[in-house]
């Protein structure tokens, strides 16, 4: 397995929990078969791994596990916030179109008022000079 498949698979793998003390962490796998126990910060808005119990996240304070749960949750984030987005810009669309269609009404119910006195009060006028 490649590295970027292998951390696909160990991302759709891993398991997310929450110990007694209601924290969460995640066991992840990783290429030598063992499983380590990532905690995760999540009073943020996105999850933040924080330790993890292998012996090299002692040492370079960073490892393999923790960067799988990172990726994890900045996918998963991702697409929340692009959604998030998404949603935010229908809105702002449909809104303008409320507006547009707002003006457009009251722009034609004007043209028509206009309309109506250019139309008939003339004509009016002028038949009632010919009446006259
Ligand atoms: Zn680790």
């Amino acid at each position: 397995m490649t590295q970027v498949s292998f951390c696909k698979w160990a991302q759709s793998h891993m398991i997310v929990d929450m110990t007694d003390d209601n924290e969460l962490f995640a066991q992840v796998p990783d290429q030598t078969g063992e499983w380590h126990k990532v905690s995760i910060d999540e009073s943020g808005t996105v999850p933040v791994p924080t330790h993890c119990t292998c012996r090299a996240h002692k040492n370079a304070g960073t490892c393999f596990h923790v960067q799988i749960v990172s990726r994890f949750y900045n996918r998963i984030y991702k697409s929340n916030i692009a959604k998030a987005e998404a949603k935010q810009e229908q809105k702002q669309e449909a809104q303008s179109a409320v507006r547009e269609a707002q003006l457009i009404v009251k722009r034609s119910s004007i043209e028509l008022a206009a309309q109506k006195r250019a139309g008939s009060l003339p004509r009016n006028q002028g038949f009632s000079i010919l009446r006259r």
